[in-house]
């Protein structure tokens, strides 16, 4: 087992992130909780690498449509209605797709942190999926103001200012995909 100082994590500041001026504010937040910045790059990603990104496994993208169903199901929307179906696959491979327009609308940001529990300490950091269900205190909660009812609706993704790895297992992955090793910089941070 890896020690849980040199956790890992991906994190992407995403096109509304960089489009309203928050990066730096995404980077402070990281960087003041002690946690250790250690790769970080501005870039325009093409579709097919952003499609590449997210999973591309049925069950990832049933997850996405249950989601987005629960969400019509909360709020008294007919999927049928609004997508003309509702099938969890379908729908799945509906948000997807917004996904991907939405990643590649403007530049992005790509980060490698590292840190003791680094994948829960920066999932604790952004906040839930949803801002309008995120803690006061997160990204995600102090900055945007968006809903999946509003974005279903819209037909687009929800707009939530980062992605960041959700396990290990996922970091690993996003990190090996996005980086090569020698673009993530080893070093000590003062207080380590
Ligand atoms: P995350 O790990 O917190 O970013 O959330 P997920 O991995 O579940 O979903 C990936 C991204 O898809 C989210 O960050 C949102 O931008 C978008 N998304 C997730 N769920 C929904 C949904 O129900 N509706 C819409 N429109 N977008 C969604
Ligand atoms: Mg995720």
């Amino acid at each position: 087992m890896q020690h849980p100082k040199h956790e890992r994590t991906y994190v992407m500041v995403k096109p509304d992130g960089v489009r309203r001026g928050l990066t730096g504010e995404i980077i402070k937040r990281i960087e003041q909780r002690g946690l250790k910045i250690v790769a970080l790059k501005m870039f325009q990603a093409k579709k097919e690498q952003i499609d590449n990104h997210y999973p591309k496994d049925e069950t990832w993208i049933a997850r996405l449509g249950k989601k987005t169903l629960s969400t019509y199901e909360k709020y008294g929307f007919d999927p049928i209605a609004e997508l003309g179906t509702k099938d969890e696959l379908t729908i799945g491979k509906m948000v997807r797709a917004w996904l991907v327009d939405y990643m590649v609308s403007a530049p992005i940001v790509k980060i490698v942190v590292e840190g003791v529990h680094a994948v829960d300490m920066i999932r604790k950091l952004a906040g839930n999926t949803q801002p309008s269900l995120a803690e006061m205190g997160t990204l995600r909660g102090d900055y945007s103001v968006d809903s999946a009812a509003s974005a279903n609706r819209d037909k687009r993704a929800i707009y939530n200012l980062l992605h960041a790895s959700e396990t290990a297992e996922e970091a690993s992955h996003e990190i090996g995909y996005w980086l090569s090793p020698e673009d993530v910089c080893e070093y000590k941070r003062m207080d380590e």
